[in-house]
């Protein structure tokens, strides 16, 4: 039996030598820990090891854990799905949206007092109904709102690989979208790709940003 610490040292040090191999620089590789469903002792470990990046998906279970935890000094990512009337509670704790992916939401943080950094979530499947803006135009046109909140600093594109099909592929085509941001917005360079199975692809193709949950936390807790 490995511990959580463990685990995350050794997924920390794949992904320095994967960079390596791909003449990256790690620093510019950020691993954000997802912790969705595990108890706030799970996290602390995991600070105690040295990280400092944790990923929630569900705003009813991650407002308590971060609570509860009441360190500033790690950095919360949400990367689920944000319920409009949510999104000012969840940018009072969290540094890091990843998942801005329609009007509203973006209009809901025109007052928020909390900054954050955001990307836009890209739908990758031919599914409309997963989240994410399906396609350039509706990208830019996401990124020209967001660049009117105050409270907002556009990072980037967010992706998750969809479940069928190749990684390759998706990840390529996030990472042509990304280039068409970056010439419009020029800060807007990171990429938010790679889970537990894939994100090795995920790096080839400029992933900045890795969110890895099971790879690191072992299965999670079944969901109540
Ligand atoms: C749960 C989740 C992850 C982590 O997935 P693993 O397969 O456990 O690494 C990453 N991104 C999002 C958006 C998630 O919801």
């Amino acid at each position: 039996m490995t511990t959580v610490a463990e685990r995350w040292r050794a997924v920390r040090a794949a992904i320095d030598a994967e960079c390596e191999t791909l003449g990256r620089n790690p620093d510019d590789v950020t691993l954000v820990t997802v912790t969705k469903f595990h108890p706030a002792s799970l996290v602390r470990e995991l600070i105690e090891a040295g990280a400092r990046d944790f990923g929630e998906s569900r705003h009813q279970d991650a407002a308590p854990k971060v609570a509860e935890i009441g360190d500033d000094t790690i950095r919360w990512h949400f990367v689920g799905q944000i319920q409009s009337n949510k999104a000012k509670a969840i940018a009072q704790y969290a540094s890091v949206l990843h998942s801005l992916d329609r009007p509203s939401v973006v209009a809901a943080l025109r007052t928020s007092e909390s900054h954050v950094d955001g990307f836009i979530e890209v739908n990758l499947t031919d599914d409309p109904a997963r989240g994410g803006v399906m396609g350039e135009t509706a990208l830019l046109e996401l990124a020209a709102l967001i660049t009117e909140v105050p409270a907002i600093t556009l990072r980037g594109v967010m992706a998750v690989a969809p479940l069928t099909g190749s990684a390759d592929h998706a990840f390529a085509e996030l990472q042509r979208l990304s280039g068409i941001l970056a010439t419009v917005h020029p800060g807007a360079t990171d990429i938010s790709a790679g889970m537990s199975n894939d994100w090795q692809v995920a790096l080839r193709y400029g992933a900045t940003h890795l969110r890895i949950g099971t790879a690191i936390t072992g299965n999670r807790p079944a969901v109540g």
